[in-house]
């Protein structure tokens, strides 16, 4: 069977674990600083904080934003349950929009559904390509956005418009117009979850962009705290000799990063381009050759002139199809031994936003794009005769 999306895990990985290990600190400390700081070469943003996760991520900013019940934010119906959840657990209304034919969100999408409770947008990099940055932040921007926004809080008061917050859990390394995701909008958020492109096992990390007056390191600085249960010190600060006295200034959260997972990422980042991306480019240039000339199917965008993706999920589409006809196509693509999947069942067909009034009827491209979707596996050591078994396995599974 050819797995669909296993972690690359080799000796220099598991060399700087045990080390990490045998070093007598495995929680926060040195190794996470480290890795924050080649996120922060590696993106070209001021600040990073390593996080347990993109969901902890996302929730840590919208509760460091004051979100709450009677706000709302707005994402796309297209994405994974992460994005919108987290909308949930601060009590607030996820205001869900169609997206377009490339699976990402539109502005004009999200134009109509902005309204003077509008606090948040979370557009979604699907697949690793970025979203339309340049005109969501103009948008945010435009004198009558500004006008209709009510802050509630100093935080809010000080930004003076909606936060532009991207769920970047699929694109690092991705481009858009000379800049890499990260440095894309106010506040971006990873995930390096074992599925995703670079992994820690379990992990995130928040990219810090926001405009002045906001300063990335003392907002940096808080965040720590804010992520370690409002403790005025962490655990390795108060190792420091006679270092033991401490505060809780407020209840905080507690979804720092441990050394070992930032073990796995410090190995991981520093070949992240040359051999990650470099090898999942071809895989998604090799099943571009096999289908695009090809009626049955129809290709993902992964670079056009202002964007590069991340080669994250390669979302092949049938042309002629339905959900069951994709389903039976999926299952023959099984019965072959190969591992497909589909990114991502549309969040107004699952049963806990169905119960809160989600209707898919309402979101058509979404629907579409998604009855017709087949992700295939791309991975650093997926092989190359792997890749042609996958192709063979496609076509023949869509033969009449
Ligand atoms: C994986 C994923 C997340 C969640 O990442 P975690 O690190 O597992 O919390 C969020 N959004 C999207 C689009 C994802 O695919």
């Amino acid at each position: 069977m050819i797995p669909f999306s296993p972690p690359h895990i080799d000796e220099k990985i598991i060399e700087e674990v045990v080390a990490a290990l045998k070093s007598g600190w495995i929680t926060t400390g040195p190794r996470t600083k480290a890795f924050e700081q080649k996120l922060v070469g590696y993106c070209g943003v001021p600040r990073v904080l390593c996080v347990s996760s993109a969901s902890a991520g996302l929730e840590l900013m919208l509760r460091w934003f004051g979100i709450g019940p009677g706000d709302e934010v707005i994402v796309p119906a297209y994405t994974y349950t992460a994005t919108a959840e987290v909308v949930l657990h601060c009590g607030a209304k996820p205001v869900m929009v169609d997206v377009g034919e490339n699976f990402l969100i539109t502005t004009d999408n999200i134009r109509k559904a902005i309204t003077p409770s509008t606090k948040v947008i979370i557009p979604v990099d699907i697949a690793g390509l970025p979203c339309d940055y340049d005109d969501i932040n103009r948008l945010v921007n435009e004198p009558s956005m500004r006008q209709q926004f009510r802050p509630a809080n100093e935080v809010q008061r000080q930004l003076g418009r909606i936060l532009v917050m991207s769920d970047a859990a699929h694109s690092l390394g991705g481009w858009y117009k000379g800049r890499r995701t990260g440095a894309l909008t106010d506040i971006t958020v990873f995930s390096f979850h074992a599925v995703k492109n670079l992994t820690t096992a379990e992990g995130g990390a928040i990219c810090l962009n926001l405009p002045e007056p906001f300063d990335a390191e003392a907002l940096y600085r808080e965040l720590c705290t804010f992520s370690l249960h409002g403790q005025s010190k962490d655990a390795l600060a108060k190792t420091k000799p006679g270092n033991w006295r401490y505060d809780v200034t407020y209840a905080g959260y507690k979804c720092n990063m441990t050394d070992m997972a930032a073990a796995i990422g410090l190995i991981e980042i520093d070949r992240y381009d040359s051999l990650i991306l470099q090898r999942r480019r071809q895989i998604f240039e090799a099943y571009t050759q096999a289908f695009k000339d090809d009626d049955r199917f129809q290709i993902p965008e992964f670079e056009t002139l202002d964007k590069t993706s991340s080669f994250h999920v390669y979302a092949l589409r049938l042309r002629h199809a339905d959900e069951a006809r994709r389903d039976a196509v999926i299952q023959r693509i099984f019965d072959q031994e190969v591992s497909v999947n589909v990114h991502f069942i549309p969040l107004p067909m699952l049963t806990c936003y169905k119960k809160l009034g989600y209707d898919i009827r309402n979101y058509p491209v979404t629907y579409d794009n998604y009855s017709r979707e087949i992700s295939l596996p791309v991975y650093y050591d997926l092989t190359d005769e792997q890749v042609e078994l996958v192709i063979e396995a496609v076509k023949k599974a869509t033969e009449k």
